[in-house]
């Protein structure tokens, strides 16, 4: 068949090469180079054991506190805030104890083989080094903090996950950085840290395009359904895209164009933010995550990315660069001798639903036309599987991961 994936952030771009290999011609549409929007500027930590979802227990209690601080680790413009209310109320009620396992398990299976499945795309880009298994650091400023946050590491071990308790001396010894501020940890020994997210995104595509993918340089308008199938695109630059069948992946902008091809779904941006200090005269060999502080601290080729928080403000608001300032502040915080004379800021858009699991399947009631966005703070992570799974929809394989849980019509 021929493809038309919309889309070439990471999850387009995985999905696009795993319909390669199937031996699918494939067409990329996008307005932007690969991996230049979200899948750019993110924390990079490749985490296979990290199946919580972002609504826990008793987070509708802190919602007053998420609208009073602009400059949280949550917060939600005052303006924004009748908008997104209904998404909240559904997210609120995602976060029961009782769904936050059911979600666990689901995401549990679409993340374990996160690293089986970049393999192969990653050696045909000849950019396996860019992704590194070097383990992740959980820090916390005492044992006390890390008691609070330990329910949810106990789901992710109860799923079979190895995250082993550090004492702060063998901390220390393992990241002397950390010295000073941080007295507990919990090493994550099986994550990877991309070196480089919008790199390897990158890599994975300008190999798809050596093995004869084209690319339009377009948006999508919309996409035509009639008769039971997809019919024809429509591309802002009017350009012609002959197609048999059509993968919408355009991340946080997915919603009108499934709304086209017949499901609405309640897709939400939670809006992100970095900074990258160019030298930081650190040494870091983990990610370190700061739960206290909703903050990954990430070593890349490029220097060290301070990145997280979640912002509620919607595609088109303008960035609120006293965030990522923020984020920076945090930095010297956990780092007293970091180096911040060269920084850069970036903000991107997470695509969130609000039970935190992507729309992976076929769209309801059309032949030649499938699903995959919302990848929310992990698509880095899943993109890779979702590119596998894909493929064996669209070839008519039996999934390797239970796909139900992640079903387009799930929002009703
Ligand atoms: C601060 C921050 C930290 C993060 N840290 C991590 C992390 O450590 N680990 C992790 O796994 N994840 C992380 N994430 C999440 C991860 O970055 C995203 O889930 C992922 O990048 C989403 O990829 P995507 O391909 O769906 O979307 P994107 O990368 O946003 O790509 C979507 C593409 O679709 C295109 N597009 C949109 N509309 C159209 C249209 N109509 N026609 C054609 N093309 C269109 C866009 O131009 C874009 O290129 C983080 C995110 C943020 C913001």
């Amino acid at each position: 068949m021929h493809i038309a994936v919309i889309g070439n952030g990471i999850v387009g771009t995985c999905i696009g090469a795993y319909l390669q290999r199937d031996g699918h011609a494939v067409t990329f549409v996008d307005p932007l180079e690969a991996g230049e929007a979200t899948s750019y500027g993110n924390a990079g930590s490749i985490s296979p054991s990290s199946a919580l979802p972002v609504g826990l227990p008793g987070m509708w209690r802190k919602v007053p506190g998420w609208l009073a601080d602009p400059l949280g680790p949550l917060t939600i413009r005052p303006s924004y805030f009748p908008r997104v209310l209904p998404w909240l109320l559904r997210f609120l009620r995602h976060s029961s104890r009782e769904e936050v396992l059911r979600l666990a398990r689901a995401l549990h299976g679409l993340l374990t083989p996160v690293f089986e499945s970049y393999e192969p795309l990653l050696q045909r880009a000849g950019a396996s080094g860019l992704l590194e298994r070097n383990g992740c650091l959980y820090v916390y400023s005492g044992r006390d903090a890390y008691e609070k946050a330990r329910w949810g590491l106990d789901i992710r071990r109860s799923l079979g996950a190895d995250l082993r308790e550090i004492a702060e001396a063998e901390l220390v010894a393992m990241e002397p950085d950390l010295k000073g501020r941080f007295r507990f940890g919990v090493l994550a020994a099986a994550n990877g840290t991309m070196l480089d997210p919008s790199a390897l995104t990158k890599a994975i595509f300008a190999r798809a395009i050596e093995d004869g993918a084209a690319l339009r340089r377009a948006r999508a308008r919309s996409v035509v359904a009639a008769g039971g199938r997809v019919t024809s695109p429509e591309l802002e630059n009017g350009q012609p895209v002959g197609w048999d069948g059509v993968v919408v992946a355009s991340g946080a902008w997915s919603g009108p164009l499934a709304e086209a091809l017949g499901v609405r779904v309640p897709l939400e941006t939670q809006r992100g933010y970095h900074v990258t200090v160019a030298s930081s005269n650190l040494g870091l060999r983990h990610t370190v995550t700061a739960p206290e502080h909703s903050v990954f601290a990430t070593p890349m080729r490029m220097g060290l990315r301070l990145a997280g928080t979640v912002e509620f403000a919607g595609l088109s608001a303008p960035p609120n660069w006293a965030r990522a300032d923020a984020l920076l502040a945090i930095g010297r915080d956990m780092f007293p001798h970091l180096d911040t004379r060269e920084t850069t800021r970036w903000m991107g858009h997470r695509p969130c639903l609000p039970d935190s699991l992507p729309v992976i399947g076929p769209a309801p009631r059309l032949a030649n036309a499938w699903l995959a966005f919302g990848h929310g703070h992990l698509g880095m992570c899943l993109a890779s599987t979702t590119g596998r799974e894909v493929a064996n929809l669209v070839a008519g394989r039996v999934p390797q991961v239970d796909l139900a849980p992640f079903a387009a019509t799930r929002f009703g």
